[in-house]
């Protein structure tokens, strides 16, 4: 079954009738590009930029050795979209040199953004090392923010690109239940959304992601979820901006249909993936996938959700 799929698919993503839905990959770095390009990602729509941190437990890497690591992925997508985030520091994923280490609750504390507007050389040198990295490639850069709370956050990344001299869009990831709620307030100031859906769930259900014995609340299938994604993509349609996804979440075929169908514009998964989401989308028209989104939605828990989503997708 597994050959078939990947036999089967190629292409751009897309459902039956033809709904152009981008199918990107999520990468951790130069390391993951070619698996990407092998797999047909049409782009990056998550370049995880921590792993250029790890090596130094002192200070960030020089802006040379960031020039060279985002040229190099850039380079793999000369017309393709790449998505990159800026450094997301923080709760599951510490810093020594940035991450406080006294905080009861680093989930909720300086993480993310909340790090680099605490330490603005180290955002600077990274917009400015990926401004340079794209001089002159006519690939589509596209850069993001984690963890914007609110319009102030999404204000605070967009000054700080602006200052950096990048030409690419603006964009902020949606993790945290008051960025989805007022979707629209933060699209004032950036031009795109991503939904973050490991973190989107872990604030929404107040269940840590790294804690296995609430994993149920984890689950992407979790209706009230499903609502803030759609919350968050109906307010970038409204704006006329897109609003992709990023998390776990795109990478479950049956999943992929409903997000598709809650209105989100482009998935980004890991690259082994991408044949299966693909696969399946292209079995059923964006009519369908709306259907099995509003039956998912009307459900009372991922279980249901997911059952309701399957039965409408076979006819049944
Ligand atoms: C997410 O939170 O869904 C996400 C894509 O970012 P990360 O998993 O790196 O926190
Ligand atoms: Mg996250």
């Amino acid at each position: 079954e597994r050959k078939a799929a990947l036999a089967s698919s190629s292409g751009p993503g897309a459902t039956s009738d033809g709904h152009r839905v981008p199918l990107l990959a999520n990468i951790g770095g130069p390391a993951d590009v070619a698996a990407a390009v092998e797999a047909g990602a049409e782009g990056v729509g998550l370049f995880r930029t921590e792993f250029l941190f790890l090596d130094d437990s002192e200070r960030a890497p020089s802006e040379e050795k960031q020039v060279a690591a985002y040229r190099q992925v850039l380079e793999a997508f000369p017309e393709g979209r790449v998505v990159v985030r800026v450094l997301d520091a923080g709760a599951d994923k510490p810093l020594a040199f940035l991450t406080p280490g006294d905080e009861p609750n680093p989930a909720l504390g300086v993480r993310g953004l909340r790090t680099l507007l605490d330490h603005p050389e180290v955002l600077r040198t990274q917009l400015s090392a990926l401004a340079t990295a794209a001089e002159g490639l006519p690939v589509h850069l596209e850069v993001m923010a984690p963890m914007v709370a609110d319009r102030a956050d999404a204000k605070a990344f967009a000054d700080a690109c602006r200052a950096a001299g990048l030409r690419a869009k603006f964009g902020a990831m949606v993790e945290i239940p008051s960025a989805a709620l007022r979707a629209r307030s933060v699209l004032r100031e950036v031009e795109f959304l991503s939904l973050g859906t490991n973190d989107l769930a872990q604030y929404t259900f107040a269940a840590d992601r790294q804690v296995g014995a609430v994993s149920r609340l984890q689950d992407p299938w979790q209706p009230a979820l499903l609502d803030l994604v759609a919350l968050a993509a109906e307010a970038a349609r409204a704006e006329n901006k897109s609003c992709g996804v990023c998390g776990e979440a795109a990478s479950d075929p049956l999943l992929a249909c409903v997000l598709t169908g809650l209105g989100v514009t482009s998935l980004s998964m890991g690259a082994a993936s991408i044949p299966y989401v693909r696969a399946m989308l292209a079995k059923f028209t964006l009519a369908q996938c709306e259907r099995a989104a509003a039956a998912a939605r009307s459900a009372d828990s991922a279980q249901e959700a997911r059952d309701a989503a399957q039965a409408v997708l076979s006819g049944e």
